[in-house]
């Protein structure tokens, strides 16, 4: 099978039916890059900036972090790249600004932490909006966002960004700005939000987690975090048509995007950009080309009406069996 996916590097991701689906990686470190192009990546869906973050031993400087930020944008020219906000707190701490609390995943994380810390939002917004200058390929992903406000609030310190940017001689463009549907609250919420927003993307990690109310790391109950548990694949159903009904693009970044028998629903119910790690690409693309998207629509449906997390899991892989 290893050559077989080798050769479809330079094919496209289409079902046997014409449905054509785009396959991106999600990366944060640079080293990924080079793997990402190599697997045939179209684009970066999402570009975890806590990464970079993480690796130093103190905040990068804006200049640090435009020069971090304008490798990838140059490497994936021509490409949409995802690039998130700092997303730390809960699972993602910072070693030099430690955050002590009694339940971090539902805390000071993510836009959270970034609106009350609105001076370093504004270092890493001035360095993405510089480090995109040339290649014009930036989009600024939002990641936890909950409420109206932190949209409007990003929306504004972007905006004050841009002015600062064209005083200071670097006239941009406002980039495309999205936000992550991985706090309940979000899917209720996302057709008020839509005239605010140019695309959206499913951080499937976070949904499940805080859908079913199961720590994503903890062990013991790692057995019922599950992707394909019905609640969270209506919730995919619902934002899917959510943003079909108002015309927001939508993608989906979190590790479900990477499960075989999880991307049969997904294409099924019309997913048309799917993020995963780099080394996943070739296998997700090779099962897409192996089925029709009117196929993997009836399984989505039939999937959709299911109890239990193992009866889904058991209906997809059998018609995984069947593809080979
Ligand atoms: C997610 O929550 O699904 C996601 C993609 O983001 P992260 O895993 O970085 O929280
Ligand atoms: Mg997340």
């Amino acid at each position: 099978l290893k050559g077989e996916l080798a050769e479809l590097v330079n094919e496209s991701a289409t079902t046997t039916d014409g449905q054509r689906i785009r396959l991106f990686a999600n990366t944060g470190l640079l080293a990924d890059i080079s793997p990402g192009l190599a697997n045939g990546a179209e684009g970066v869906g999402l570009y975890r900036t806590e990464m970079p973050f993480m690796l130093s031993d103190t905040f990068p400087s804006e200049e640090e972090q435009e020069h971090i930020y304008r490798q990838v944008l140059g490497a994936y020219a021509g490409k949409p790249v995802y690039m998130r906000t700092l997303d730390i707190g809960g699972d993602k701490p910072l070693p030099y600004f430690p955050i002590e609390e009694e339940n971090p995943a539902l805390g000071w994380r993510g836009i959270r932490f970034c609106l009350d810390n609105s001076a370093l939002l504004m270092t890493q917004l001035r360095a993405m909006l510089r480090a995109g200058r040339d290649s014009d390929n930036l989009h600024i992903l939002l990641p936890m966002v909950s409420n109206t406000g932190e949209i409007d609030a990003l929306r504004s310190l972007l905006d004050d960004a841009l002015a600062q940017l064209g005083d200071e001689g670097y006239p941009l463009k406002r980039p495309p700005v999205g936000i992550m549907v991985e706090v309940p609250a979000a899917i209720s919420l996302l057709p008020t939000w839509a005239p605010r927003l140019d695309f959206v993307s499913i951080g499937s990690n976070d949904l499940s987690q805080y859908l079913l109310a199961l720590d994503r790391n903890n062990p013991r109950v790692a057995a019922a975090y599950d992707h394909l548990h019905p609640a969270v694949l209506r919730e995919v159903a619902r934002v899917t048509a959510i943003a079909d009904e108002v015309g927001l693009p939508l993608s989906l970044c979190g590790e479900m995007a990477s499960d075989p028998a999880a991307v049969l629903v997904l294409a099924g119910l019309g997913i048309r950009t799917l993020s995963m790690s780099a080394a996943r690409i070739p296998r997700i693309k090779w099962l897409l080309r192996t089925i029709s998207q009117a196929d993997a629509a009836a399984l989505a449906q039939r999937a959709l009406h299911m109890e239990h997390a193992a009866d889904i899991r058991e209906l997809l892989q059998q018609a995984l069996r069947e593809r080979g």
